[in-house]
């Protein structure tokens, strides 16, 4: 069975890419209560939340890093992991983790940072997660993912490329030099232990959230 980790749909909360701007940070901070508010235990993590220095028309990387914190010390309280998207900015999102000497989980989908980046990040509780960028052998993705142990692993597919969610983990495999099956095995259990964090949270309410994209 393959598991897309980016594929979850019991996840709550704000994306960098909803800061529009102008950005008004009291209408945030209501948004951000509303949101709480409609937490309940069939939510498996908080997510996807982040920083993205790339994305157009969104609020400054101060903002995103607040709204960030505060999503932050939430998933610790309600006692979920989180799922990051991090875009070109690995240093702020470090930055922030350092501040807080943050005890949580939390996943970085699509990771596209460098080794030295992975390196600092697995001081913490951090699960990397890697897409089709792996087909691309001009990116650094080859070597930053087998720099990263194979118990923080994931993948996932991306609706803007060709490349099902089988070709990433066979692609994987290869460079890992794993067997398919291994590979397999392995994400299975990583799944059921990235989101046991909590332990109001069953095996098969893991699953199932998972099962709609799996194959
Ligand atoms: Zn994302």
């Amino acid at each position: 069975m393959f598991f897309d980790i980016h594929s979850s749909l019991r996840l709550l909360g704000i994306h960098p890419w909803e800061l529009k701007i102008p950005f008004d940070e009291q209408v945030w901070s209501i948004q951000f209560d509303v949101i709480k508010k409609s937490f309940s235990q069939k939510i498996l993590a908080i997510g996807e939340i982040g920083l993205d220095r790339r994305h157009n028309g969104i609020a400054s990387i101060n903002f995103q890093e607040k709204i960030l914190s505060w999503q932050l010390d939430w998933a610790l309280e309600v006692n979920r992991p989180t799922i990051v998207h991090c875009v070109k900015s690995e240093s702020d999102l470090l930055k922030i983790l350092n501040a807080k000497k943050y005890k949580g989980r939390l996943l970085i989908h699509d990771f596209n940072g460098t080794i030295a980046s992975a390196k600092s990040l697995l001081l913490y509780d951090c699960y990397f997660s890697f897409g089709p960028r792996l087909f691309d052998v001009h990116t650094k993705t080859h070597s930053v993912i087998k720099s990263i142990p194979i118990d923080r692993l994931f993948f996932e597919k991306n609706e803007h490329s060709t490349k099902s969610l089988e070709d990433v983990y066979n692609c994987a495999a290869k460079i890992l030099k794993l067997e398919k099956l291994q590979l397999e095995d392995q994400i299975f259990k990583n799944l059921l232990n990235f989101f046991s964090y909590s332990n109001d949270i069953s095996s098969t309410d893991i699953i199932n959230d998972f099962s709609n994209t799996s194959t």
